[in-house]
């Protein structure tokens, strides 16, 4: 039972070769079996020829930093900080209070705009107000399976609140007394037994919310459960202005060594956003072989800023691409991260030998992704033997004619149109555009009501005079005081 592709233009991104024409390319048992000018196919069970002539083989986009769940209350803000948003946020999940098939829902409609628009693997970092459970997790994997996307959920984990210890008199003594109660682990390791024993698709990393809002010893029982298991660890990093700011002040040795103490720096760890890492602390993540994940959309959104990835890249750290959540980036699009990455990389350097290429956002957006994410690592995002076969063909729409450069197109003039056919684990989930697994139609008639719901709760709480947001609105004022940003020459005040 396997595929033959021919005729293939393939997206390799090798140094040497990046594109290779003429190729064929068999697919079999959910792998890439074999590729080549001239292959020998007779050994293989070939059931369906694929004609490529005319289009473009490439790897399937990796959206390693996501909430599939916010999709629910997309683009129902705008000028708002991260930690003001995120307080409306939370408090319109508490009120709707979501139920594990309303979760499920919004996250099929998710992964079903990802497919379709060429993103076969993401990481959902999840949370949901009120809390965690077994059957809430579950409802997310099932997604995953229901749509055949490739998919790792990260729960995510927080027991201190740092905007509240700034907020207080003595934030550093507030700070020793947090202290995990671990009740979160017995409902991990039901997940994971779950998953060891029922999906080829679908895993589990373990996802502290942010170091700052975790205690040492939740941190610590991360890390011990990511080495007993052997799986990855996610979390956001230095995302804010406040947060840089509410590091400095916590913590007396600095986040990125109190971070290396913990040994929670490591191969297994991929971070979002690092907007705000010192030039410390971006050392410590390439010496421990940490990765990086650029939300460059959400970052503008939100006004946090513009992640350091030249900096980055040339201490050799890897950094892979994400969407974040439906809400702060408005789309689960990787084809518009990977532009993004590009061209705000012009704003940050005057030297134009450093900038990101498109080839560099490329990779960022498929084998970088792979590498960041441990179930995912010498596995996916290459177009290579022995790798699964997460691929996507394109047939080129207008916006890529005429075809001068596949590699700068695919960044600079690709949105997602061209995506005909799309493959996760050798199945065929996108055929000529249309979801082959789920009904896109069902899909959007379930998430409406659910979402209206949620848009009526907003509007109940937008206009509540807020304790919370003043709260934070000043401690910003007192961050853009002590906290220079790169770019703050540009900033128009009051
Ligand atoms: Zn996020």
């Amino acid at each position: 039972m396997a595929i033959l592709f021919e005729n293939a233009l393939v997206v390799t991104l090798e140094k040497q070769k990046p594109i290779l024409e003429g190729q064929q390319l068999v697919v079999d048992q959910g792998m890439i079996a074999a590729m080549g000018n001239r292959i020998k196919t007779e050994r293989f069970e070939i059931n369906e020829r694929i004609d490529c002539s005319g289009m473009i083989v490439m790897p399937g986009l990796i959206n390693a930093h996501s909430h599939l769940t916010e999709i629910l209350q997309r683009s129902l803000r705008d000028n708002v900080r991260m930690e003001i948003w995120r307080g409306y946020r939370v408090l319109t999940e508490e009120m709707a209070n979501l139920c594990p098939e309303e979760i499920g829902a919004a996250a099929e409609l998710a992964c079903a705009e990802m497919l379709k628009n060429g993103v076969t693997a993401v990481v959902d970092h999840f949370s949901t107000s009120p809390g965690l459970s077994v059957a809430k997790m579950r409802a997310i994997l099932t997604a995953f399976e229901k749509t055949g996307i490739r998919g790792v959920i990260a729960p995510s984990l927080r027991d201190q609140d740092f905007v509240q210890m700034l907020a207080s008199r003595s934030p550093r003594r507030k700070l020793s007394k947090s202290k995990s109660d671990g009740s979160w682990q017995e409902e991990v390791v039901a997940v994971l037994d779950h998953l060891r024993k029922s999906s080829k698709i679908a895993a589990l990393v373990i996802g502290p919310s942010s170091p700052l809002n975790c205690s040492d010893s939740l941190l610590q029982e991360a890390i011990t459960m990511a080495e007993k298991y052997d799986v990855g660890i996610h979390t956001h990093l230095l995302e804010t202005r406040l947060q840089r700011w509410a590091a400095r002040k916590l913590y007396r040795e600095g986040l990125g060594m109190r971070l290396k103490r913990l040994g929670f720096l490591s191969p297994r760890l991929s971070a979002a956003h690092g907007v705000w890492l010192d030039e410390r602390e971006m050392d410590l993540m390439a010496s421990s072989s940490a990765s990086v994940v650029h939300n460059p959309a959400s970052n503008l959104k939100l006004g946090s800023g513009i992640a350091p990835v030249i900096e980055l890249k040339r201490r050799g750290v890897n950094v892979a691409l994400g969407t974040d959540g439906g809400d702060t980036s408005d789309s689960y699009s990787i084809f518009e991260q990977m532009r993004l990455a590009a061209f705000l990389s012009r704003v940050t350097t005057e030297n134009s030998d450093r900038w990101i290429t498109a080839l560099d956002a490329l990779k960022m957006g498929t084998q970088n992704g792979a590498q960041a994410i441990l179930p995912w690592r010498g596995k996916i995002g290459r177009i290579k033997t022995g790798y699964r076969a997460d691929l996507l063909i394109l047939r080129p729409n207008l916006r890529l004619h005429p075809l001068n450069d596949v590699v700068h197109q695919l960044v600079f003039c690709e949105g997602g149109q061209s995506v005909d056919t799309v493959l996760v684990d050798g199945e065929v989930v996108v055929r000529g555009g249309r979801l082959t697994r789920v009904d896109e139609e069902a899909i959007i008639r379930k998430v409406e009501p659910i979402s209206k719901k949620m848009q009526r709760y907003y509007e109940r709480i937008k206009e509540r005079s807020n304790r919370a947001t003043s709260t934070i609105q000043r401690l910003y004022q007192r961050a853009f005081k002590d906290e220079r940003g790169p770019f703050d020459e540009l900033r128009v005040t009051g």
